[in-house]
């Protein structure tokens, strides 16, 4: 019997289009013998759309408006044998969908609420893997009442992590609402920006030079493997949005060019972090390394990772010998395996 899968793309946060970019790759590498796939948009309002509307959005890369509230689309939605949310950021990566469908009894692929809740939220992911041990670039909180009654206080805070820091909403994905700030004239845009998409938002100090962009996949649920590191090198500052969704701006390396003790230590890191934010299915966690201190700093962990036919995630694994249609199927069957 062919398995049904409800494919949730789109979403209502700031990485809506990223998402419909990997719902395309994986609706056409989900095999057809094996699975029976619906693919449902969800529009930046947050209505689910019926099928003219989702065939118009994955075509062009942007959703209509219109289409149902979303506890209508669950609701009949039991007939599924699994849902893979290929959704990043808020209200998709961040435990909502996830809850959504506990609440409704069905399957999904990657985290549960728990690890999907921590894992987006930068400060929470620090203080879970800060107690398991794991070592990070030092770091402050401030939420949007403080910067608005006693910017002061902010600001003192950010004095203690010295320039250049880092600005970022506590809860997004793909460089949304991320500044580098090197001068203290651009310490309020960069706040005013993040605040203006995240209630929290997180001061990073950075790495003592520019650090090695290190990631690595895990896949599994409570028996979790992780892939070869790979690397990205780009000319830009930072890792932005634009350096990662324009062409030929990054490079991938797999695997990193990283002395072998180097990258075991990365993987071991990776797959307690995993274990200890409670992730399930996949994962794909980044890293700093800093080659002239040999520092080595977990910067995230995101429970959804961009999922094209060239995104990291999937490239790490065909590393392994998991081609792309392997891994969604393998995907699914981790979403129905029991924990
Ligand atoms: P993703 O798309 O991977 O979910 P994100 O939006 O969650 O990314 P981060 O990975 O936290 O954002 O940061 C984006 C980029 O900013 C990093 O890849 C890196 O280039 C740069 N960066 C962030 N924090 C630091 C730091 N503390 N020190 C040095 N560089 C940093
Ligand atoms: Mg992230
Ligand atoms: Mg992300
Ligand atoms: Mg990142």
């Amino acid at each position: 019997m062919k398995k049904r899968i409800l494919l949730l793309a789109g979403g209502q946060s700031g990485e809506h289009e990223v998402s419909l970019m990997s719902a395309r790759s994986v609706l056409a590498a989900l095999p057809r013998d094996q699975f029976d796939v619906t693919p449902v948009v969800i529009s930046k309002q947050g209505r689910w759309l019926p099928p003219t509307g989702t065939q118009q959005a994955l075509e062009s890369g942007e959703a209509p408006t219109g289409g149902d509230l979303v506890l209508h689309r669950v609701a009949s939605a039991e007939g599924y044998d699994a849902v893979f949310p290929l959704l990043h950021g808020p209200m998709g990566e961040d435990g909502t969908i996830q809850g959504l469908l506990t609440l409704a009894g069905i399957p999904f692929v990657g985290s549960g609420v728990l690890g999907s809740a921590v894992s987006m939220d930068k400060v929470m992911t620090k203080q879970v893997l800060a107690s398991a041990g794991v070592p990070q670039v030092e770091w402050r909180l401030a939420l949007r009442r403080e910067w608005r009654d006693q910017p002061a206080l902010v600001e003192g805070r950010a004095a203690e992590l010295g320039f250049p820091l880092f600005v970022k909403p506590a809860n997004l994905g793909s460089s949304v609402g991320i500044s580098k700030v090197s001068r203290t004239q651009d310490l309020a845009p960069a706040l005013d920006l993040a605040f203006s998409l995240d209630r929290r938002v997180i001061l990073e100090a950075m790495t003592s030079h520019k650090p090695r962009e290190v990631e690595v996949g895990i896949l599994g649920n409570d028996a979790p493997v992780a892939s070869p590191v790979g690397e990205l090198s780009f000319e830009a500052e930072f890792y932005d949005y634009e350096t990662k969704y324009t062409e030929g701006r990054a490079e991938m390396h797999i695997p990193a060019r990283l002395p072998r003790e180097v990258a075991e230590q990365v993987r071991e890191t990776a797959l307690k972090a995993f274990r200890a934010l409670d992730c399930a299915g996949l994962a794909r966690v980044d890293f700093f390394y800093v080659e002239e201190t040999g520092e080595l700093y977990l910067n995230e962990v995101n429970t959804m990772p961009g999922f094209t036919t060239t995104s990291m995630y999937p490239k790490l694994f065909e590393a392994a010998g998991v081609s792309y249609s392997e891994l969604v199927t393998r995907l699914v069957s981790l979403a129905l395996e029991e924990r």
